[in-house]
Formats: structure tokens, C-alpha cells, sequence
């Protein structure tokens, strides 16, 4: 809507201090959360240090990490070069922080050596990593460095740009595209040049950039055939990289995103394919990740997950549940003067997907736009710890839609469900 009014930015300053109704008990809540980030291993040994490079080895190694668009799940050939000691071995990095962040996850590098020595830029963050190194098997952390940084100056996201590259590579090694087609470039797996003119391409909407800047979802539909069985995304938005044959967690939250494959969706993977309990919000049992039905577990993850955005926190504090629900519930009550539980956290957290749910209802989405790409969901994950594995989704979707009071015809928040959270005004 915006880019329709060719409004580019909209900056606001202000000129008074924001209010504290108790900045003692803010300093002391804050305080626990800094704690708690400084205890959990993940977030204080990987993420602070290494940036979000800092995932990727263990993406890869629980088999979440799509590798040559989606055939894979996991690419330990690439660890020591896109891990993230090759990252910061091999390129000139520094570390940025937003305000008081003790974590620290930003990243600028300067490339050092190869043709592209002496570029530098943002990132690249592991998405950027996940979206040209292992979907499109680029094994060199320079070139996916210099990617980044294009992406970064034409305006192109990186996730939906490397998506529908590795497509439109795979597109290219069966044949649907040709040289003819791609204005002559040899759009072959791994070939950063032909990346890097494909981006160009895209941006200016140039001959097969002009088709590939659709999107996956319309450049697929245009293309016609089986194009589409090499697309991946959900509800029109291209998949990041989290895979899911090996969390079946991962499975769900993708499924439902009100958004399609949201981003900044919850991280399942931490619970059922990293192993992680959290007693407050009643997870007390390690989950199979390859399980496909019991994903009541799901709901609260889900529910922490939006807390946070709800209260403006950063998503890296919890996503590997340093920060704790309670926490956060603490740091708004101290804020705001309003008390606040963690179960009223989780309680708003889950009025406002309901919300969102009902929102999509109304434009006609339900249980029929739940789904996943068909290789997720008929070809068996060839490699890792998922091997073998598809993804039941119906079986997943039945169990979720349970644990979260909707109707598992339709996905449809039941009537009983909308009273319960004051929602009943949004009933069809
Ligand atoms: S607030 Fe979040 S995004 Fe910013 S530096 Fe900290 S962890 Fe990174």
C-alpha cells in the first residue's frame, strides 16, 4: 500500500523521555532477562559470538537446512565453509548491536580475497547463507557475501530472492528453463556470476528477472506445467530455511502462518528437533521431531512466540527460550503499571491469532490454504536425521487444530473457542 502512494519512509521523532510506571522494577526484570540470555548455551555460545551464522551448522546437522532447493536437509560438506567459523575466518567481520542489546547478533564483513575482494556490506545473516549457499549450493561464504550485499543495494529480500533462484535453478536442470529462456545464462546449480546477473535481472525487470520478480507462487503459474512442483512457498510467501521432514513442529507453524511461510513465525525446531524443554510453558518432555501427530505442544510456543512481538521485544531473546514468558511478563508489568502474568501474556498472545485467523476466514482462507510444497509432503527426506521422513500434515493439523480449540474441518476457531477470548464479535 505504501509503495502504491510511492511513500518511501514514514520517520517519527520524539521529544520527551517515555514514561516508566516503576523503573526500579523495569531495571530489576530487565536485569533477569540479561541473566537469562547470558545462561542459555545457544544464545550466549553461538548467537552473540557468531551472529546468526551462528545456526547454521546445527540447522544443518538436525536436517533443517534446505539444501539444493529442498532435494536435501542437511549439507555438512559446506559447515567448513559456510559455517560460521569459515565465516569469520574468512571474511573481515564486525559485530553491531541495537541499543543496550547484550547479544549482539548484527553482522557487517568485508570480503578479503577473490573476485570480489575489498566489497563490503550487511550480513550476510544465515538466512542469506540457507536462501544462496545451501538451497543453491553456493559453497563459498565470499560469493554469498557479495550476493548479500547486492540483494542489500537493489532492495531485494533475501529469503524470497534465493528462493526463487534455487527454483528457477532447478527449473534450469530439468529442463523447463533453457538458455533460451534465461536470455542465454547458464542458470546451472552453484554458479554465483549467473546468480548475480539473475538478481540484476530481477530488480530491473528484465527479460527472465521479469518473471522470477513475480514471485514463486505467479512466476510458476505463468510458466504452466510442473513448474509449480519446484516452488516453495506457503500462502504465496517463499520458505526461509527451516526445514520441516525433520521437525514436524517446524511443519505446523509453517502451515497455519497466517502470513504463509512467515520468517518471524515460531521457531518449533528449538522444542522437537534441538530438544528443548520449557517447564512454564508446560513442555516437560522431550518431542519427537519426527512425530507426526501431538502437536499440542505447539500452542504456548506459538503463543510465546507473538507475546514477544506483542511487546515489542526482540524474537533472538527467546527463540531458543533464554528469555522466559515470565520474564517478559515481568518487564511489562514494570513498564506499564498493568500486572501482568505470564498466563496473560500467553492469554493475549492467544486472543491475537485467533484474530489473525479469523481476519484470513474472512478473505476465504481456511484448513484447504493450511498446506506445504508437494516434494515436503510426498518425497521422502534422502539424507539426515529426517531421512526417509514426509511430512503427515493432515495428521499434524488435526492434533494442532485441537489443542487450539478450532474446528478441524474447516481450521475455523470454534464458537466456544471465540467466547471464551472475548472474540465471539468475530463469528461469521
Ligand atoms: S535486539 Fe535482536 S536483532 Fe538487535 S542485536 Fe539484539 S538480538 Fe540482534
Amino acid at each position: 500500500m505504501l509503495g502504491s502512494k510511492n511513500l518511501k519512509a514514514i520517520g517519527v521523532i520524539g521529544t520527551q523521555s517515555v514514561s516508566l510506571t516503576d523503573p526500579d522494577a523495569l531495571k530489576s526484570a530487565s536485569a533477569k532477562a540479561m541473566d537469562e540470555i547470558k545462561a542459555e548455551p545457544f544464545t550466549s555460545g553461538l548467537l552473540s559470538p557468531y551472529g546468526t551464522p551462528g545456526f547454521y551448522n546445527s540447522i544443518s546437522s538436525t536436517g533443517t537446512l534446505p539444501t539444493k532447493n529442498w532435494q536435501r536437509t542437511s549439507y555438512p560438506e559446506s559447515h567448513d565453509v559456510l559455517g560460521h567459523e569459515a565465516y569469520h575466518n574468512t571474511l573481515e567481520v564486525k559485530s553491531y548491536s541495537c541499543a543496550q542489546c547484550p547479544i549482539s547478533c548484527g553482522r557487517k564483513s568485508t570480503i578479503k580475497d577473490g573476485p570480489y575482494a575489498g566489497e563490503s556490506g550487511g550480513g550476510p545473516e544465515y538466512e542469506t547463507l540457507g536462501a544462496f549457499g545451501s538451497k543453491c549450493l553456493i559453497n563459498d561464504v565470499s560469493a554469498v557475501a557479495k550476493i548479500g550485499y547486492d540483494c542489500n543495494e537493489l532492495g531485494l529480500d533475501t529469503i524470497s530472492a534465493g528462493q526463487i533462484v534455487a527454483t528457477a535453478m532447478e527449473w534450469f536442470d530439468q529442463g523447463i528453463l533453457d538458455r533460451e529462456k534465461t536470455d542465454g545464462i547458464e542458470l546451472s546449480w552453484g554458479n554465483v556470476e549467473a546468480t548475480l546477473e539473475i538478481l540484476r535481472k530481477m530488480a530491473y525487470r528484465e527479460g527472465i528477472g521479469d518473471l522470477l520478480a513475480e514471485g514463486s507462487k505467479r512466476a510458476a503459474a505463468k510458466m504452466g506445467g510442473n513448474a509449480v512442483d519446484y516452488t516453495f512457498e506457503v500462502k504465496g510467501l517463499e520458505m526461509a530455511s527451516c526445514g520441516v521432514r525433520a521437525s514436524k513442529g517446524e511443519a505446523v507453524v509453517h502451515a497455519v502462518s497466517p502470513r504463509g511461510a512467515d520468517h518471524l513465525r515460531p521457531y518449533a525446531s528449538v522444542i522437537d528437533a534441538f530438544g528443548y524443554l520449557e517447564e512454564e510453558l508446560g513442555i516437560t518432555e522431550k518431542q519427537d521431531p519426527l512425530l507426526d501427530g501431538n502437536k499440542g505442544w505447539v500452542k504456548p510456543v506459538q503463543e510465546l512466540s507473538m507475546a514477544t512481538n506483542l511487546i515489542g521485544a526482540c524474537l533472538f531473546a527467546s527463540i531458543c527460550l533464554a528469555v522466559k514468558g515470565s520474564t517478559w511478563a515481568g518487564v511489562y508489568s514494570a513498564a506499564t503499571g498493568q500486572s501482568c502474568s505470564l498466563e496473560g501474556l500467553l492469554l493475549s498472545a492467544e486472543r491475537v491469532i485467533n484474530m489473525e485467523r479469523m481476519i484470513n476466514f474472512r478473505f476465504g482462507f481456511d484448513r484447504k490454504d493450511d498446506t506445504l510444497p508437494k516434494r515436503l509432503l510426498k518425497e521422502p527426506a534422502p539424507d539426515g536425521p529426517g531421512e526417509g521422513e514426509v511430512v503427515d500434515l493432515d495428521t499434524a493439523l488435526d492434533s494442532y487444530y485441537e489443542a487450539m480449540g478450532w474446528d478441524t474441518a474447516t481450521g475455523i476457531p470454534k464458537p466456544e473457542k471465540l467466547q471464551e477470548l472475548g472474540l465471539s464479535w468475530m463469528q461469521a
